[in-house]
């Protein structure tokens, strides 16, 4: 969906206040009655309705009067609210092209006053329409009302805590900036998707970085559940950056080892195909089950609490109607738990000479292989 924010300007005093009335009646009704809006907002009748037209004319409300005459917030009228704060506290003042289109996020090229560009990304979790919310519904009550709001909002606010709390222990993500609704606001990385990269450098290093961020992780009780080629951006030193947290799962988690090796596989197989490098060498999760750090706390204070996560996954599970990996564990582990390559400590001490990137544990990388040996496979 376009991020068409010139409309922004025209937006009169009243028109804002009518746009946040809607959302807020939204936390009760599917679509908020005229009357409704006009209450909340504190508008006369007369005014309320003149806004309302106003900002349905600019596609920020959608009319329901088929069954019953009411409205509720399109995308674009989130959109708009959120931006309106990131303006309102000098986050951001420009918004430029689009730069990624996600299944279930735009993402913007941004820019404050001082000209830094950002890059916005807005969460679109309930594009895909919720067609049965069978389950939790009393759980759930009238959260799923609005639940694609709510949804984008909860995935919005777990990925800024997630990135966060990485940034502040010195791994390898863009810089948090700012969180409203269902958008955040982060440093731009220079570099592009591993998925563009045809030819690496340096494949061993590359590859033995990855799989110390996934151990790196692990240590922390974390998993990222969706380390692959798109969410994994690198620059020209062949740096990376790790992006994208909505789905991140603690080692904790009951399937906590099949998400780890899926991590673990998407970089094996994705490092074979593309550059001809095999792996031997990868974690396996038995052996960083025990986290040494507790990071989930430190999440669970920043405001995405375990309700959240719980609400989230509810949400989730109705939208897809079925899950994945609903009924049992490990059940697809075993398939690639069966090698026997577990000599990681030696011979590694050779060529460390060019100045390390990613991770601080560089000098003794135990997944980093001699590169003849492995590309021409
Ligand atoms: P999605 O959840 O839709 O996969 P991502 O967070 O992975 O969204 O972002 C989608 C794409 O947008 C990425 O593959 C990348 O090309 C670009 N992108 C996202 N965040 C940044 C960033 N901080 N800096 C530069 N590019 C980014
Ligand atoms: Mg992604």
């Amino acid at each position: 969906m376009k991020l068409e924010a010139k409309a922004i300007r025209y937006l009169t005093r009243d028109d804002w206040r009518t746009l946040v009335a809607t959302e807020m009646g939204m936390k009760n009704h599917e679509f908020v009655p005229t009357n409704m809006i006009c209450t909340i907002a504190n508008l006369k009748f007369g005014g309320g309705k003149k806004a309302i037209r106003n900002i349905h004319k600019f596609k920020l409300l959608y009319h329901e009067n088929k069954k019953y005459d009411g409205y509720k917030l399109t995308y674009l009228g989130y959109d708009y609210l959120a931006l309106k704060a990131f303006v309102s506290r000098d986050t951001v003042s420009f918004v430029g092209t689009q730069i990624g289109v996600g299944k279930e996020s735009d993402i913007y090229l941004v820019a404050n006053d001082n000209n830094e560009e950002m890059v916005l990304k807005l969460h679109r979790l309930g594009r895909v329409s919720f067609k049965t919310i069978k389950n939790n519904r009393d759980y759930l009550k009238h959260r799923k009302n609005a639940s694609w709001l709510y949804l984008s909002r909860l995935a919005a606010l777990k990925e800024f805590a997630y990135m966060k709390a990485l940034y502040e222990n010195g791994f390898p993500v863009p810089t948090p900036i700012d969180v409203n609704r269902h958008c955040i606001v982060m440093s731009r990385v220079k570099g592009y998707p591993l998925l563009q990269v045809v030819e690496l450098r340096h494949p061993s290093k590359v590859y033995a970085d990855l799989m110390n961020l996934i151990v790196k992780l692990a240590n922390y009780g974390l998993i990222h559940g969706d380390f692959n080629e798109f969410n994994i951006l690198i620059n020209d030193e062949e740096q990376v950056t790790l992006i994208d947290f909505p789905q991140m799962v603690s080692t904790s988690h009951a399937n906590a080892e099949y998400y780890f090796d899926r991590d673990v596989n998407c970089i094996r197989t994705f490092f074979e195909k593309r550059y001809g490098f095999i792996g031997e060498k990868y974690p396996k999760f038995s052996d960083y089950k025990q986290a040494q750090f507790d990071l989930d706390k430190v999440i669970g204070a920043s405001g995405f609490t375990k309700d959240l996560q719980k609400d989230m996954d509810l949400l989730i599970k109705d939208q897809d109607g079925d899950e994945e990996l609903n009924n049992n564990n490990n059940s697809d582990s075993d398939d690639n738990s069966d090698d026997d390559d577990d000599d990681d400590e030696d011979n590694e001490e050779e060529n460390q000479d060019e100045q390390s990137s990613t991770t601080e544990e560089n000098n003794s990388n135990p997944f980093q292989q001699d590169e003849e040996e492995s590309e021409e496979e």
